[in-house]
């Protein structure tokens, strides 16, 4: 589905990946309360969820993540800002990879469901971006957000295991995307297309450049 929609509207192809991508790591670890509670509306049509792992700092190395989440009685707190979140703002549900216990590296990071409503989550403006910009991409803030504590995704230290398993079920959402943009480019070109181009404007799938595809994976 995301190879189809790709090809036509790379933008619109974000949907179902984004979906997909946020969806996964509770498919795979969330509690039952869990999916019933975040994923049962998405899987209606009701809501969307996005996927919160990058920071500024930590792009391609995600071990290095900033964002600390923090068990308080029954509550986990948030702090911390995540970057080029797809979708931030549009979605009602948020994956969001956190700290939980510093000195065990990449075992101590550990995954939460948060919703838009929940207290101290913010999302900032859209980004400035080259292309793909039907789909909003904008920062989250957490200030002393607060979740119940039972929104965590599976065990706490568990989030970046269930990161890596979500590459092992069922790819990872961008590929379809790049071979899309392959396809596209290979297709011949239909004649509405040709007369697109003769009229001054370049077509859709032409649009699409290996220098503004999104490197997220
Ligand atoms: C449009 C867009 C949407 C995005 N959506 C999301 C989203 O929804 N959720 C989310 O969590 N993130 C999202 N991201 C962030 C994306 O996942 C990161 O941009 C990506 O992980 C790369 O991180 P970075 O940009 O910091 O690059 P860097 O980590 O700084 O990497 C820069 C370059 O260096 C290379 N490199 C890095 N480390 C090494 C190394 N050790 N050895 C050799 N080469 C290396 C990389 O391959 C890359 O070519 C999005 C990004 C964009 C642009």
């Amino acid at each position: 589905v995301i190879e189809e929609v790709a090809r036509v509207d790379v933008s619109a192809s974000l949907i179902p990946a984004v979906n997909k991508l946020g969806s996964m790591p509770i498919i795979l670890s969330g509690s039952e309360d869990v999916k019933q509670k975040v994923l049962r509306p998405i899987a209606a049509g009701q809501a969307m969820i996005s996927y919160g792992l990058s920071e500024r700092e930590a792009g391609s190395d995600a071990g290095a993540m900033k964002t600390r989440a923090r068990l308080d009685g029954d509550t986990w707190v948030l702090n911390g800002t995540k970057a080029w979140i797809t979708n931030a703002g549009v979605s009602d549900w948020y994956t969001v990879m956190a700290v939980t216990d510093p000195d065990k590296g990449a075992n101590g990071i550990s995954a939460f469901a948060v919703h838009r409503d929940d207290p101290g989550f913010a999302v900032g403006p859209k980004e400035r971006k080259m292309g793909i910009k039907g789909s909003p991409t904008c920062e989250l803030y957490f200030t002393d957000c607060t979740i119940p504590a039972d929104r965590i995704i599976g065990p706490p230290g568990t989030g970046f295991k269930t990161r890596c398993a979500r590459w092992t079920s069922p790819g990872p959402p961008s590929v379809p995307r790049r071979w899309a943009w392959r396809r596209a480019r290979s297709t011949p070109r239909s004649p509405t297309s040709r007369t697109a181009r003769s009229s001054g404007r370049r077509s859709a799938p032409s649009r699409a450049c290996s220098s503004c595809s999104p490197t997220w994976r």
